[in-house]
């Protein structure tokens, strides 16, 4: 690549120090940062906004956190080389933040990248990555035309399924605690079939806690304790409720009732946050999954008085491609 070509590439991505393959330091501490690489919310494709899918780099290691559609444009834009990404969390199975997973297992593989990606998910993850496998049946038999045919796709990907209250430890260092929290819940009583799960991650005494959705959650609240930074979707229910009310005018009242009971139990409103990151004294908190309609702008007011109302530490609202970093402690 041409030097300034190169630079210009280094600067558009406004993270020089994600020099690949690197386990970056800062001081005398790896690096613990979160790039929100989509931070769209909800089904719904948006102009401005990537789906749900983020960035971890702990130490040397390059971990997404939910793969919405457009996962691997993101992780281009801010110059990541997708070889170095060897694992993948999902925090629950809805296609919002799973959608891209297929062309992240699918391009590393027809790359024939080194090693194996490890995907952890929910109970049904299996399930999902055996289906991606599947469909890479006819495009593993045409080959690259290259002569020979290419290894089997099922042996550059396999899944592994967590259950709520489980820790693991990944390669260099990182822990990762599960709880299962209250996305799947009927009538406050969780769905005994399925789980969505929030993660905790820590390198040595730093962590980070993610919920991708939940409604108000204890689980949740006590996974983030004392965490440094938590990272959670947020929902203007005014809002979505009025698009809702403009945009589906067949919608019986009795369907209204319930869209409204869905979205306040089962995703988090400003002051929801404010209560969960109070209550777990976190250091700071990143917004993102905006379940928000229109302009951000035009919330971003109510939301931190909301969370201003229990919380009075540090909010941001993530874009598409920002990054946070912990420093060192
Ligand atoms: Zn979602
Ligand atoms: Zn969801």
């Amino acid at each position: 690549m041409h030097k300034s070509s190169q630079f210009r590439t280094l600067l558009l991505a406004g993270l020089l120090s994600l020099s690949p393959g690197v386990a970056f330091a800062q001081g005398s501490c790896l690096a613990l940062r979160w790039v929100t690489l989509g931070t769209a919310g909800g089904p719904v494709p948006t102009a401005d906004r990537s789906e749900p899918a983020n960035l971890l780099i702990a130490g040397d290691q390059r971990i997404l956190v939910d793969t919405g559609d457009g996962t691997i444009d993101q992780l281009a834009r801010i110059g990541m080389d997708m070889r170095l990404v060897r694992t993948v969390f999902i925090s629950h199975l809805h296609l919002d933040h799973s959608g891209g997973l297929g062309a992240v297992i699918g391009l590393r593989w027809m790359n024939q990248f080194p090693g194996v990606l490890t995907v952890y998910g929910p109970p049904g993850t299996k399930e999902v990555v055996d289906g991606i496998v599947a469909s890479m049946g006819p495009p593993a038999r045409i080959g690259f035309g290259l002569g020979a045919l290419p290894p089997t796709p099922a042996g550059s990907v396999r899944a592994m399924e967590l259950r709520d209250g489980q820790s693991i430890t990944l390669d260099g260092g990182v822990t990762v605690k599960a709880a299962a929290n209250s996305h799947f819940d009927h009538d406050g009583k969780p769905d005994p079939a399925n789980i969505s799960l929030s993660y905790r991650f820590a390198l040595g005494s730093r962590s980070i806690t993610y919920t991708g959705d939940t409604g108000p959650s204890d689980a949740v609240t006590a996974l983030a304790s004392g965490t440094d930074m938590l990272v959670s979707e947020v929902i203007d229910l005014d809002r979505l409720m009025k698009e809702i009310r403009e945009r589906r005018v067949d919608a019986s009242p009795e369907m209204l009732v319930s869209m409204q009971k869905h979205l306040s139990t089962h995703h988090l409103l400003p002051a929801d946050i404010g209560t969960i990151a109070f209550k777990a004294k976190a250091g700071k908190v990143v917004l993102t999954h905006y379940a928000i309609p229109g302009l951000l702008s035009e919330s971003e007011l109510s939301i931190r008085t909301d969370i201003g109302k229990a919380y009075a530490g540090p909010v941001d609202l993530a874009r598409d491609l920002s990054s946070f970093d912990l420093g060192c402690r």
